[in-house]
C-alpha cells in the first residue's frame, strides 16, 4: 500500500489536514480561507473543501500541498507524519517494466539484414572448410555428409550473399523476408557444428554427436 493509499484508507479528511495546519473551523464546517485574502469564512471544508471565495478545493491531500507549497507526493507523505500514517511504498510492487526501444522499420530492416549477411557468411566459410576438409580422395570412398552439404549449398549461400552486398534495396528486402526461416535454421544449423567441433564432430562421420546430416538442415 503506497502513502496515496494508506492516507485514503484512514479516511483523512481536508478538515482533519487543515486543522492540522492551523486552521480554525467553525460549527457550519466554514473556515476563513487560507488562500485569498478572506475575512469571512468562504472555505467550505470536511471531507473536501471548497472556497466560495476564490474556488480552491480538493481534498486532504490538495489542502496540504497548497498550504505548505509541497508537491503531492510531499504532501501526501507530510499528512502521513503528521497523522502516524504507517504505508509501505512498493512492497510487493514490481518495477515497472522497462520499456522496449521501438525501432523504426528501417532500423528492424537493417538489423536483420546484419544478421542475415553475418549468419550467411559464417555458413559459407563452414562450407568451404568442409568442402576442402571433407573432400573424397578416392573415387571409391564414400562421400563424407559434410561434403555433400558444402557441394549442395555452396552456391546459393554465395548467391544469396552476392545480393545482399549488392542488389538494390528491394532485392535485399525481398531476401530477407524471405529468408527468414532459412536464416534461423542455418543458425541453429552453426550452433550445433559449433558445439559439434568441441566435441570432435566429423571424426565419426557425422553420425552422431551434432546429428550432423547432409542436405536436410536447409
Ligand atoms: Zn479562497
Amino acid at each position: 500500500m503506497n502513502v496515496f493509499e494508506a492516507i485514503r484508507e484512514k479516511g483523512i479528511t481536508a478538515r482533519q489536514a487543515a486543522e492540522h495546519c492551523g486552521i480554525k473551523v467553525n460549527r457550519n464546517s466554514m473556515a476563513v480561507c487560507p488562500f485569498h485574502k478572506d475575512k469571512n469564512p468562504s472555505m467550505k471544508i470536511d471531507r473536501r473543501y471548497f472556497c466560495f471565495g476564490c474556488g480552491e478545493k480538493g481534498d486532504a491531500i490538495d489542502f496540504v500541498a497548497k498550504f505548505y507549497g509541497l508537491g503531492k507526493k510531499e504532501a501526501a507523505l507530510q499528512i502521513a507524519l503528521d497523522f502516524g500514517i504507517t504505508f509501505e511504498e512498493n512492497r510487493g510492487r514490481k518495477p515497472p517494466p522497462k520499456r522496449k526501444r521501438q525501432l523504426s522499420p528501417e532500423q528492424r530492416f537493417e538489423r536483420a539484414e546484419k544478421k542475415c549477411f553475418r549468419v550467411l557468411s559464417d555458413y559459407l566459410c563452414c562450407l568451404r572448410d568442409w568442402n576442402e576438409k571433407y573432400a573424397p580422395h578416392t573415387a571409391e570412398e564414400e562421400w563424407h555428409p559434410l561434403f555433400c552439404e558444402a557441394l549442395e549449398k555452396k552456391d546459393h549461400i554465395e548467391y544469396l550473399l552476392d545480393i545482399l552486398l549488392y542488389a538494390p534495396l528491394s532485392e535485399r528486402v525481398e531476401l530477407v523476408t524471405d529468408y527468414g526461416e532459412e536464416v534461423l535454421r542455418i543458425e541453429r544449423r552453426l550452433e550445433q557444428c559449433a558445439v559439434g567441433a568441441e566435441g570432435g564432430v566429423g571424426k565419426n562421420n557425422g553420425k552422431d554427436g551434432a546429428g550432423i546430416t547432409a542436405g536436410n538442415m536447409v
